[in-house]
């Protein structure tokens, strides 16, 4: 599998180049969420590790970067992101190589974490989970790792986000499960204060079913009175050229 894929065409970020640093066919992560596109987590962990050479990363960038026409690089893939330890030392090699914008997609878990918390501040956008508003909807939807607890879960999303001062977004997936909880979800969302609020709905196969444009529409109203909040039904997806079309189907893989 190569580490640099795409672009791909984000509803949320636009032309999206990405940069996978698990880059299994089994996904890595600190979750096991119940509509996971990539299937069920078979190493569910919140150690981190280099799972790809720092070497072969920079090789496939500077291969890759001058030919790709994107509008930003996100860090994303098989798996958590901010489980790869050299995750900074990538962040810290594109700041000097491009002018494009870094992103990240992560799952929050690691957000109370000082050396994911040096990496993160660098970037210029975070897109952090939360699809939960207790402990219960919290192990049935996302299923984390042991030793994450909701209450520490959300101290480490507030903490990082009061230091942090580029864009900070929530995503938040919306299925079955907690589709009649979006006011609570909204009101510690509120404590949060993100730029902005994505609302999701897993349209791509996987376990579950996703959500109507309508039960997002009506979901999206609990959200008014934040500043910037889109959904994936309403959002434009840009025009792509990828790289290699296979690379990005490797992390659509359908296991329902
Ligand atoms: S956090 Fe992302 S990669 Fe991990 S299980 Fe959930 S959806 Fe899958």
């Amino acid at each position: 599998m190569k580490t640099v894929y795409g672009p791909v065409s984000s509803w949320r970020l636009g032309r999206s180049l990405g940069i996978d640093l698990i880059c299994r066919p089994k996904k890595v992560c600190s979750f096991d969420c119940i509509y996971c596109q990539l299937g069920k987590t078979k190493e569910k962990t919140l150690k981190r590790k280099i799972f790809v050479k720092t070497e072969k990363v920079l090789k496939e960038l500077k291969e890759n970067l001058p030919k790709v026409k994107a509008d930003v690089i996100t860090f994303s893939g098989t798996g958590e992101p901010t489980l790869a330890e050299n995750l900074e030392e990538i962040i810290d090699f594109l700041k000097r190589e491009t002018n494009l914008p870094l992103a990240i997609l992560t799952n929050s878990t690691s957000l109370d974490d000082k050396a994911v918390k040096s990496a993160l501040n660098k970037l210029d956008i975070v897109v952090a989970k939360l699809d939960t508003f207790d402990e219960d909807s919290f192990r049935e939807i996302n299923n984390p790792a042991k030793g994450i607890s909701f209450k520490k879960y959300i101290e480490g999303i507030k903490s990082f986000r009061k230091n942090y001062s580029k864009k900070f977004a929530l995503q938040i997936m919306f299925i079955k499960e907690n589709k009649n909880f979006a006011e609570d979800i909204a009101e510690i969302a509120r404590k949060i204060e993100p730029d902005e609020i994505q609302i999701n709905t897993p349209l791509r196969p996987c376990r579950v079913k996703p959500l109507t444009k309508l039960e997002i529409e009506k979901i999206k109203k609990e959200f008014s009175g934040f500043k910037n909040v889109i959904s994936v039904y309403e959002a434009e997806k840009p025009k792509v050229s990828p790289l290699d079309i296979k690379e990005i189907q490797k992390r659509k893989r359908p296991k329902p």
